[in-house]
Formats: C-alpha cells, sequence, structure tokens
C-alpha cells in the first residue's frame, strides 16, 4: 500500500501519519522531517534548504525528489509507503511517478485532509514536538497527559518549529494553494482521491482513513 496525504500547513499530516505507522506498520517519508535533520546536520542539502524554509517558501523540486528517491529505494518493497508533504508540486508529483515505478509500486490513495483556515493557523502555532522522541504535541488540542513529559517516551524536553509562526504559516499557504492544490485534479483523474474531514478529534479522522484504507 503507498499513499500520499495531503492537505494544508498544519492540517494533521504528521499526527495521522504516526497512527498510520504505529496501526499498519506502514514507513512514514516526510520530506519536511528530511529536510529538518539535514538542517541539523548541517548537510549540503541542510545549509541550501534552512533560509527557504524559514521563509515558508518551497525548497527545489530536486533536492526533495532526490530524499524520496533515496529512502523509498531503502525500504523493503512489501512495506507500505506514508508519502507526508510530498509530492507538492506538478514536478514532484511526476518525479514520484518515476521513482514509484522504478521500485515496483502503484500508488493506491491520495488523501486529502481538509481543514478551516482559522483552524490551522492555531494548530500551527500551538505545536510542539518532543526534542528526543518527535511525539507531536499541541497546547491546548492534544497536550502531554502529565505537564512536561513526553507520553511516548518519558523525555521532558520539547521544541517548537522556527517556521511555526504566524507570518511564515501565511506563506505556506499561499505556497499550498498555488502549488500543491492544483496537483490533485491529476490524482482525481486517476480516480484515487479520498476528501477526509480533518476538523474531526485525531482518533475520529484516524478511524476515516481507515476506512478508506480497508
Ligand atoms: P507542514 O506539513 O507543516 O506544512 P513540512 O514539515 O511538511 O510542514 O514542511 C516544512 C517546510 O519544508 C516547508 O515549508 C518547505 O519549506 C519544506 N518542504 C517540505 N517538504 C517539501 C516538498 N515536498 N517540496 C518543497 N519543500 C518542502
Ligand atoms: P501537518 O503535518 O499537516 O503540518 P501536524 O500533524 O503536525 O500537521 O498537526 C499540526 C498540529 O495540530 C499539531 O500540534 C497536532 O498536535 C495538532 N493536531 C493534529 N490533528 C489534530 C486534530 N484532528 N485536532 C486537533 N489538533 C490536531
Ligand atoms: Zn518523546
Amino acid at each position: 500500500m503507498n499513499i500520499i496525504l495531503l492537505g494544508p500547513p498544519g492540517a494533521g499530516k504528521g499526527t495521522q501519519s504516526a497512527g498510520l505507522v504505529e496501526r499498519h506498520g506502514m514507513k512514514q517519508l516526510s520530506t519536511g522531517d528530511m529536510l529538518r535533520a539535514a538542517v541539523k546536520a548541517q548537510t549540503p542539502v541542510g545549509l541550501e534548504a534552512k533560509a527557504v524554509m524559514d521563509r515558508g517558501e518551497l525548497v527545489s523540486d530536486a533536492i526533495v525528489s532526490a530524499l524520496i528517491d533515496d529512502n523509498l529505494g531503502a525500504m523493503p518493497v512489501d512495506q507500505g509507503a506514508i508519502f507526508d508533504g510530498y509530492p507538492r508540486t506538478a514536478a514532484q508529483a511526476d518525479d514520484l511517478d518515476r521513482i514509484l515505478a522504478k521500485n515496483g509500486r502503484t500508488l493506491d490513495h491520495v488523501i486529502e485532509l481538509e481543514v478551516d483556515v482559522d483552524a490551522l493557523v492555531e494548530r500551527i502555532t500551538g505545536r510542539f514536538s518532543c526534542a528526543k522522541c518527535g511525539a507531536l504535541y499541541h497546547d491546548t488540542a492534544n497536550p502531554t497527559s502529565e505537564d512536561g513529559v513526553c507520553d511516548v517516551c518519558g523525555s521532558t524536553e520539547f521544541k517548537r518549529r522556527p517556521d511555526d509562526n504566524e507570518e511564515t504559516v501565511r506563506t505556506r499557504m499561499d505556497e499550498y494553494r498555488a502549488k500543491t492544490a492544483p496537483i490533485l485534479p491529476g490524482y482525481e483523474a486517476r480516480g484515487i482521491v479520498s476528501r477526509v474531514d480533518g476538523m474531526g478529534a485525531i482518533d475520529e479522522v484516524a478511524s476515516a482513513i481507515d476506512a478508506i484504507l480497508n
């Protein structure tokens, strides 16, 4: 099973990917996570991507497609892949078709998470994650059970993304509208797009996604 989770910044792609990994043993391929790892490690890719990410603009197609190519090629062919935050442009969608074909895979579902714009800003400005295991939380909608302690690994260190501020979020939403949303009709023509109401609680959204996969 190979699926794309599509949706504007803050729609819940990372949160739902983590659930799919846990429930179905799939692998999450998040170009955002890969890029942040490259920035942290100060690799050539990271050094080139950092300023672009801080502005909320899109990193070049060549960079992100190479990341997906490498990571997918390293996976066992029978493990399902969740593409989280990729593809984001028409060129990336074409790249993905080629990369999938090369690996003997086909695209089963494109799932679009739909969330109101106001809710997106609230989700992004309240987002934080565990510095150790990466578990995703939200100040009000999805806090840790015990104040200041990660539910998953017990760590007491958390972090916030530098691009999760209201100004950058506007640019990221504009990028989504201008470059990412236009790739949907191509997938619609193939009959593989499903829309999920992303405004529900995390477990309700998860059930809606599972219903599509089964
Ligand atoms: P979110 O899901 O909150 O929008 P991501 O973690 O997916 O954020 O992406 C963070 C940033 O990384 C983006 O704003 C962009 O600069 C860069 N990025 C991630 N994935 C891609 C991609 N497929 N193409 C271009 N840039 C990307
Ligand atoms: P994306 O990967 O699409 O940018 P995330 O999965 O990181 O989005 O979610 C953004 C923020 O919203 C996080 O703080 C997360 O805890 C929270 N969140 C995710 N799904 C929901 C939901 N269904 N209801 C309320 N908050 C949510
Ligand atoms: Zn943790």
